[in-house]
């Protein structure tokens, strides 16, 4: 049987480069007939041999095979690679990102207590926070998300969770993880990452104090736009809290998601290298362009989070944001719409190259006022080359306002 809960430390393992990890991770041929990958499951029921050892299952033990709802050997198996590759004890899978952040939130917040999120998280999130977490009578309070050690200060005796992205959704701010964690911490406060742009591949969260990482997995681990999951990855001491709150709330993934999950994260190594470096390669065409006013990436040397990004990641999604200089509505839109490579689309971390126009951000502990409108692209697998070309086409379309 596959242990979910095999630490990632154990002797041999941690000497090994993460390229290596993810193609060996949670595989066990002998198990499956010699196949390389695990079978796609199906099942609700579990059969036990008799009375005794289906009377005697632990409720709590989320590792052995007991009911469908809890997962079959192919979510295990998932689970156990995306939680080795980051570096944490354990995983859960769930059926879409926002699914994870919600099951995460609900596992800390009560009623009455104190729950502080970063100002830039993503936006379903805050609408989970102040449409649902409010009506429960949590008191949800956002924080600047350069906040850094001065958390302390902000963190309540009923203080229930402290929660972060970095970078941030749609403006990507980078946030200093190991400072925050550290001052919350001190105050025995769990630090909650929302780490889907990190992804367990480039932010290996738990070197960096997160206790609770959060994955839409939907973006880069699926990888190919075809699936909907999330994955929340933790330490040792939070796993039950999360294990069961997901329990609790019913959620659980088709075998058929978990295996397309774990086909797409084999392979994630190379496609996240490579788009990088394409990203990187559009971000630079960008960025000297006269009609760009400045370009939101930290793997930018330019960028103002690069400094904290170099520190901590090591590496970069191909996700990020571009201020124009000031143009008309309608033009941005014939920019946009002119574009034969980039699709118009929700999502992101796919093979292919996506691009919207950023317009609806709420804040309100830190302002958000660009000098121009904000676009957000995603760089896929396609040549950079031929997306410069594209986006070259594009801007010569924008007028200034
Ligand atoms: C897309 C996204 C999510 C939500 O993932 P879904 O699978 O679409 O629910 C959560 N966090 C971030 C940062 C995202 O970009």
């Amino acid at each position: 049987m596959t242990d979910r809960t095999r630490p990632n430390r154990e002797p041999g393992a941690h000497s090994r480069h993460k390229d290596t990890i993810v193609g060996h991770a949670a595989r066990d041929p002998q198990r499956f007939s010699g196949m390389v990958n695990p079978p796609v499951f199906r099942g609700s029921t579990v059969l036990f041999e008799n009375t005794a050892t289906y009377e005697g299952r632990d409720p709590d033990d989320y590792k052995v095979m007991r009911y469908g709802v809890h997962g079959t050997p192919t979510t295990f198996a998932l689970e156990a690679a995306v939680a080795e590759l980051e570096g944490g004890h354990a995983a859960v899978a769930v059926p879409s990102g926002l699914a994870a952040i919600t099951a995460a939130l609900l596992a800390y917040a009560r009623q009455g207590s104190h729950l502080l999120v970063t100002d830039t998280a993503y936006g379903p999130t805050r609408t989970f926070c102040d449409r649902r977490l409010t009506a429960l009578g949590v008191d949800v309070e956002y924080y600047d998300p350069a906040i850094g050690a001065d958390i302390a200060a902000l963190i309540r005796p009923h203080t229930c969770a402290v929660y972060c992205e970095a970078p941030g959704s749609m403006t990507f701010e980078m946030q200093d993880i190991p400072a925050i964690a550290a001052a919350a911490h001190a105050k025995g406060v769990p630090v909650l990452a929302d780490n889907t742009w990190g992804t367990p591949y480039f932010f290996r969260a738990f070197d960096h104090g997160v206790d609770v990482s959060i994955h839409a997995g939907t973006k880069y681990i699926a990888g190919h736009s075809d699936t909907l999951i999330g994955v929340i990855v933790t330490n040792p001491a939070n796993w039950l809290t999360v294990r069961r709150s997901v329990a609790d709330l019913g959620m659980c993934v088709s075998p058929d998601d978990c295996w397309l999950a774990l086909r797409g994260l084999r392979t994630i190594g190379v496609r996240m290298r490579h788009q990088m470096q394409s990203a990187l390669a559009v971000a630079r065409f960008l960025e000297a362009h006269p009609r760009v006013s400045r370009v939101l990436y930290p793997a930018l040397e330019s960028d103002p989070g690069h400094a904290v990004w170099k520190r901590d990641f090591d590496g970069a999604a191909s996700l990020f944001g571009v201020v124009l200089k000031p143009s008309t509505d309608a033009s941005v839109v014939a920019m946009i719409d002119s574009l034969e490579l980039f699709g118009i689309g929700s999502s992101w971390g796919g093979y292919e190259s996506l691009a919207i126009r950023a317009k609806m951000i709420t804040r309100t502990a830190t302002p958000w006022n660009p000098e121009g409108p904000l676009v957000r692209l995603h760089v896929g697998l396609e040549h950079p080359q031929d997306l410069i070309d594209d986006l070259a086409h594009g801007l010569s379309l924008l007028t200034t306002q």
